[in-house]
């Protein structure tokens, strides 16, 4: 039994070791893609109850020389850790904004971009100032920038947050609350912050067409956005009948793969030319 026990103990050790080996690696051919820009940005747009898209939002995808491509879900929480997520973001930030000057350009000057921002952001960098400079150098309006932020952002130091979003705002960015209602803040932070847009969690759209909890979170969710004045995007909408719940709720901005999945720029065009 001792014998089986350390074995067990350095089979353990060893299996600690490779995951810590595959971490390392990946932290650094992550480190690698984000300075050699490796990284591109795809456009997922955001329709009305037309179907008509209105915005899209830009999600990074890094498609590794060694590790094929890795989900955003694995390598976001990494470079929040190991300190490269300011230059991911601006990477992000710059190339949705390029992007949507050329819509502009083009003749879709309604049209928005929404960058995820994450929380370690506000701490790091002068956002306002960064995101001022970025709209600059891309020539683009602040109405058509939105930043997706979540409830994390709104419970840490308060008065820098408030600080920071009131800049933007003033500047004419909006501010959507990406994933609302998983997170574990307060609802006053609602009254507080200067919010624009609730991006209501995929996990309650998957099931507010099952006569279960999702229902009536999302029905509370769209209620609590009408009464304070917000708009509200349902996201992850996969299922006609979901649609057809959110519709009557009046819910009347979507987005998920019911209408369209995550696009490369060069297909934007030709979906805005609707084909
Ligand atoms: P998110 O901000 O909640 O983005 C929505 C995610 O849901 C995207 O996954 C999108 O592809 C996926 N999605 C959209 N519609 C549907 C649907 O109908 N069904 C299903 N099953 N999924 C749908 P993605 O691109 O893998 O991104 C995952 C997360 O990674 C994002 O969640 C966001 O938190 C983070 N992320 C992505 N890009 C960035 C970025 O540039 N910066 C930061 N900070 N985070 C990012
Ligand atoms: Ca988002
Ligand atoms: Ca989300
Ligand atoms: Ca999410």
């Amino acid at each position: 039994a001792k014998k089986l026990g350390k074995g067990q103990f350095q089979f353990y050790t060893e299996s600690l070791n490779a995951e810590a080996r595959d971490r390392l690696a990946l932290d650094s051919a992550l480190r690698r893609a984000v300075e050699q820009e490796e990284l591109h940005v795809v456009y997922q747009p955001k329709v009305d109850a037309r179907g008509r898209p209105f915005g899209f939002e830009a999600l990074v995808r890094w498609e590794s020389a060694e590790f094929g491509s890795v989900s955003p879900v694995r390598f976001i929480p990494l470079a929040e850790e190991n300190g490269l997520i300011g230059q991911l973001t601006v990477f992000v930030l710059r190339t949705a904004c390029r992007e949507a000057a050329r819509w502009r350009a083009a003749g879709h000057g309604h049209l928005r971009v929404a960058v995820n921002i994450s929380p370690s952001l506000f701490r790091e960098k002068d956002l306002a100032a960064l995101v001022r400079a970025v709209l600059a150098e891309a020539g683009l309006p602040p109405e058509n920038l939105e930043l997706e932020i979540t409830e994390g952002v709104l419970m840490g130091d308060v008065q820098r947050t408030l600080a920071v979003l009131n800049e933007l705002k003033a500047m004419g960015v909006y501010i959507a609350v990406d994933d609302f209602g998983t997170g574990y803040s307060s609802l006053a932070y609602l009254k507080r912050f200067p919010i624009d847009i609730l991006k209501v969690d995929r996990s309650f759209v998957l099931e507010c067409d099952q006569g279960n909890g999702g229902l009536a979170i999302t029905r509370a969710i769209v209620s609590l956005a009408h009464s304070l004045n917000l708009r509200v995007v349902a996201e992850g909408v996969e299922q006609q009948t979901q649609l057809a719940v959110l519709n009557a709720l009046g819910c009347q901005e979507f987005q998920g793969y019911y209408f369209a999945r995550p696009m490369p720029v060069e297909q934007i065009a030709a979906y805005l030319a609707g084909g």
